[in-house]
């Protein structure tokens, strides 16, 4: 999948969840509308990896502060 990040994600953060995302192995496809391209969103410390298209949420990651 492409993956597009939401301007707000550190980018020291990126390649770790690009190596998240491969891990998961969610596909070349959303497998509800058929998309190629997922969209990284960051609320608050919440990372959500979902669908561009459809919005279906593939993966949540909380970051932890220390
Ligand atoms: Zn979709």
């Amino acid at each position: 999948m492409n993956v597009l990040f939401d301007p707000d994600i550190p980018e020291d953060l990126k390649e770790e969840l690009l190596k998240t995302i491969e891990e998961e192995k969610i596909g070349e496809i959303c497998k509800i509308c058929g998309a190629n391209t997922l969209y990284v969103a960051i609320i608050d410390k919440i990372i959500d990896v979902k669908c561009y298209e459809c919005g279906y949420s593939y993966l949540e990651i909380e970051l932890s502060e220390e």
